[in-house]
């Protein structure tokens, strides 16, 4: 067996998957670095009062590669529920079934609202599509019509990315809306994607993560937590040396021949010696994310709603999502106490990222109020911060990216990759894939095959998110 040494920076499912699939495959010695003390990254869960929490709604999509899958099955056995999706939206003051169906629409929805929607595809086969342009505003308002756009779509981007759509990238309409077009919609209306179905496991979405360690770990993985990666040297004989600190200002060294990372790119790019120059430097520090408040309010009920996930696009309401992490599962247990977790995308730093719990709990329960929601006197509000929720793809984001990407690329046996590393909308699944991927790039004598790397980033490329 090779005697190559991969450091994987990022205990989240590129991490944890990557630490899995060497291992299994025999390709390398494996040590894994996070910086906090549990695993699963934004994908991670923990426990509160006999319920696990995750970070804002998570599922397991069933676009997820088979043979991830099958892993994942196996590992996760009869922990792993295969279930029917229950979300729904509000819409101009109705609630409408999410992933959206025919007869809900037809129903439900506001008339102005659908033939607005109708009159848009009229238009459209009529005098033919407007042309796309570059930004999200100008992408989606030629795909889908002005009513969806202007209802849905773009006071929903303002909320998620806090951004006019005429200052995002079109890259950003094609990579996040997966129904990017009306037959699109259409196609997803008869044919909804997984049958309408999901996967999740029974201790919260970390346990995906979770498992992929443990088994890494039984076969030879070394997995540290609570380390931090705060230098990467270069090595003149080639290979890096790894500084780490832990919270209490403790210093580690590790030598590494390949470093394997799916922490944020923007971070890493400054930890390195040499520096990056000045000039890529400047281009990372135009990259930026949307953080995340996550409010979880333990509310004395069995149950709240008998919804997984309520969706908010419109601007009334402060929060994007609420959900009920107990009924991914199809929990009972335990009574009388239920958590519901509500997203609210804002700018790391601003006036929701300072609010106090009490403040965050009565601006959810005046949201419960807006939106008819029930309303319960919580017993305790708490929340959890994301610094790098979202990527933000501003108008020219791409030409930045590509600088740092660029040289990054060209440091041997550097990788970057997973959602934090690629600056990139992806899902879950789409990191694991990314993993097994640059595992089947490593040969059996530690060689990687970078050629073969850039073929699957083209691969990568066409990945799109599914809410
Ligand atoms: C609100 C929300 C909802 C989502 N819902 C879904 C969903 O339903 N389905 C789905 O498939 N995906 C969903 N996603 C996306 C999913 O969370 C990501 O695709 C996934 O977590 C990406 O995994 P990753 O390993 O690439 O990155 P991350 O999960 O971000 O992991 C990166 C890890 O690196 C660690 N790290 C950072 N800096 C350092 C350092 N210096 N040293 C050591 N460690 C470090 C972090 O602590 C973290 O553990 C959602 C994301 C969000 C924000």
């Amino acid at each position: 067996m090779s005697e190559v040494h991969v450091v994987v920076l990022g205990g989240g499912p590129a991490g944890c998957g990557a630490a899995y699939q060497l291992r299994r495959e025999g390709k390398a010695k494996v040590t894994l670095i996070e910086q906090s003390q549990m695993l699963g990254g934004n994908s991670g869960s923990f426990e509160v009062a006999g319920q696990f929490l995750d970070f804002g709604s998570h599922r397991l999509h069933s676009a997820c590669d088979p043979d991830i899958l099958k892993d994942i099955k196996q590992m996760l056995g009869d922990d792993l529920a295969h279930r029917d999706r229950h979300g729904r939206i509000r819409l101009r003051g109705k609630w409408l079934h999410f992933p959206l169906k025919t007869t809900d629409l037809l129903m439900r929805l506001d008339k102005a609202f659908a033939f607005g929607a109708a009159w848009d595809v009229i238009k459209r086969t009529l005098f033919g599509k407007d042309k796309e342009g570059d930004t999200f505003a100008s992408v989606l308002q030629a795909n889908l019509g002005r009513t969806i756009c202007d209802h849905f779509y773009f006071p929903y981007s303002r909320k998620l990315w806090g951004h006019e759509p005429d200052k995002l990238s079109g890259i950003q309409a094609h990579k996040r809306v997966s129904a990017g077009s009306i037959s699109k919609i259409l196609k997803r209306l008869a044919k909804p994607p997984g049958a309408g179905k999901f996967y999740y496991p029974r201790k919260g979405y970390g346990q995906i993560s979770e498992v992929y360690a443990q088994e890494g770990k039984k076969l030879g993985a070394d997995i540290k937590m609570g380390w931090s990666a705060s230098k990467v040297v270069q090595l003149p004989e080639g290979g890096f040396k790894i500084e780490l600190t832990n919270k209490d200002g403790e210093l580690q060294t590790l030598k590494a021949d390949h470093i394997w990372s799916t922490i944020p790119v923007t971070i890493l790019s400054k930890m390195i010696d040499p520096p990056v120059p000045s000039e890529v430097l400047a281009a990372a520090e135009k990259i930026t994310y949307r953080s995340m408040v996550l409010v979880y309010l333990v509310l004395p009920v069995d149950q709240w709603t008998t919804t997984d996930a309520h969706y908010f696009p419109e601007a009334n309401i402060h929060m994007t999502r609420i959900s009920e992490p107990k009924n991914y599962f199809g929990l009972s247990e335990p009574k009388k106490t239920t958590i519901v977790c509500a997203e609210l995308p804002c700018k790391g730093g601003d006036d929701i990222w300072n609010m106090s719990d009490e403040e965050l709990g009565q601006l959810i329960m005046k949201d419960m109020e807006t939106a008819e929601l029930p309303v319960h006197q919580p017993l305790k509000v708490f929340s959890k911060r994301l610094p790098q929720a979202y990527p933000i793809y501003t108008m020219g984001y791409e030409h930045d990216l590509e600088a740092m990407d660029n040289w990054i690329d060209a440091i041997p046996n550097l990788l970057i990759y997973g959602r934090q590393g690629f600056f990139a909308h992806d899902n879950t699944h789409h990191a694991l894939y990314m993993a097994y991927s640059a595992v089947n790039c490593l040969d059996n004598e530690g060689n990687f095959n970078h050629q073969r790397w850039l073929d699957y980033r083209k691969i990568f490329a066409t990945h799109v998110v599914e809410d």
